[in-house]
């Protein structure tokens, strides 16, 4: 657990020389537990308490790296058991299990298949993060192969399980000695299987400063392991469990995450690593987005058809949304179709969600439109509305500053069926007629195809 601000207080001088800026040490110690100022303005701190200070404040789950460059994907770093408390920072990635025993052609497709899966979601790109190249076949040179190919046929990260350290070092080194460029430079995980190899991983984990995902029974079993890897000096470690069923496997995920919380255990305060083990797609599916809620940094799947994927990419995001921000869209005129002068005018909120809402059946309906996303704070309709942050002076203000005069050649605006009650008021404010549309937003195309401008 974070230190409060009392038990910082404790450790600093308490002389209120306000040489750090605030009137006493208890200000600046409050600052810094709320992470709103940095131990070192205090200069007269002593070096037992800089070392117990700053080993306190590093977040309770060390944040690891996979790959590099823009599509590195970065686990870990989480302060807090629900998502409602604060928030949750870096969304679980989402990995395929490529396997070394699949031939020429399967791979082609399953490659070709996972590098297009690719959606768009409320205007944000959504897609998977790695591939998990396995070496099911035992075979150093098979894997060498595979995941020769993957790496020259995809730009996603890549995670390495193998039950042989020589066999991942062979693809590092692409077996003959010279560095193999994309694994070397793109820090693919490494992952141990929990065989009798921990000290080869140790070691190539070390040597090319690699993420290592350690492979345990329990969550025992996982703290013994992290001390030995850290000790021997790997830093970016990952905690898969095996030989569980998904419901064992989150129970284990949930002692680990409250244990590195609550109890600040330094040994278990790392990334989760999950692998689904069932087969049907359906059941599958429910267990990938159990590890997504329930506490995974990372969870390998098998299955790579779209319908399986989006839902949940779509889970991910929902939940790695930050609660305290809504997903907003830009305030401004959007144009929906080949507008003209004459094409009517929607006025909506600039949550995410609605205005997605309202585009998607716009454009079922064919008919070009201008779309109005007023400033609410991202709130939606009737929120925003209640909230006094979608009124007709709002809207007033936001017609005049985007030019909407200029825009269009009439003097018609279309509002929510929800907030029909300001139509009186806001075309008084504004001056332009004002049309009350329907209240769900699935009654758009019906009524744009009968509006009359
Ligand atoms: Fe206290 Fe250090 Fe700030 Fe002085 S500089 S008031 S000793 S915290």
């Amino acid at each position: 657990m974070a230190p409060t601000g009392l038990d910082i207080y404790k450790l600093l001088p308490k002389t209120n020389c306000k040489d750090c800026g605030f009137a006493t040490c208890l200000a600046f110690a409050m600052a810094l537990a709320q992470k709103k100022a940095s131990l070192d303005r205090c200069p007269h701190v002593t070096a037992e308490a800089k070392l117990v200070l700053e080993s306190a404040s590093q977040p309770p789950i060390k944040l690891v790296t996979i790959g590099a460059g823009e599509n590195r994907l970065e686990m870990g770093n989480e302060t807090v058991m629900y998502r409602h408390e604060q928030k949750f920072y870096h969304p679980a990635g989402i990995g395929i299990l490529v396997e070394d025993t699949l031939k020429d052609n399967e791979l082609d497709d399953k490659i070709s298949k996972i590098n297009a899966l690719k959606f768009e979601r409320v205007g944000q790109e959504i897609l998977v993060d790695l591939i998990c190249v396995k070496n099911t076949s035992g075979d150093s040179a098979k894997f060498l192969n595979v995941a020769n190919k993957v790496a020259g046929m995809t730009t996603l990260n890549v995670a390495l399980l193998s039950g042989s350290a020589k066999a991942i070092e062979e693809v590092i080194h692409n077996g003959r000695g010279r560095l193999n460029v994309p694994y070397h430079k793109q820090r693919p995980l490494i992952i141990w299987d929990g065989g009798s190899d921990l000290d080869g991983f140790v070691k190539l984990a070390k040597e090319y400063n690699l993420p290592l995902a350690i492979t345990c029974a329990s969550a025992e079993e996982a703290a013994e392991v992290t001390a030995k890897v850290k000790q021997a000096g790997v830093e970016e470690i990952v905690i898969s469990v095996k030989g569980k069923r998904a419901s064992g496997a989150i129970q284990d995920f949930t002692s680990i995450r409250r244990t590195a919380l609550k109890k600040n255990e330094r040994s278990l305060g790392y990334p989760l690593l999950a692998f689904t083990t069932t087969v049907e797609p359906y059941a599958e599916l429910a267990e990938a987005i159990s590890y997504v809620l329930k506490y995974a940094g990372l969870v390998i799947v098998k299955n790579t058809d779209k319908d399986f994927i989006l839902p949940l990419l779509v889970t991910r995001q929902d939940i790695y949304s930050d609660p305290q921000k809504p997903v907003q869209v830009e305030p401004k005129v959007y144009e929906i179709g080949k507008v003209g002068k004459a094409s009517p005018v929607i006025i909506t909120t600039n949550f995410s969600i609605t205005y997605f809402t309202v585009a998607g059946e716009v454009e079922a309906s064919k008919v070009p439109t201008y779309i109005v996303c007023c400033d609410a704070e991202g709130m939606s309709v009737l929120t925003a509305w209640a909230a006094e942050k979608f009124t007709p002076e709002s809207i007033d203000a936001t017609i005049r500053s985007l030019g909407l005069e200029k825009i269009v050649g009439h003097k018609r605006l279309v509002i929510p069926g929800y907030v029909s009650v300001m139509s009186g008021k806001l075309e008084e404010i504004t001056g332009w007629k004002i049309s009350v549309g329907p209240r769900e937003a699935s009654g758009i195309p019906n009524y744009l195809r009968n509006l009359k401008i």
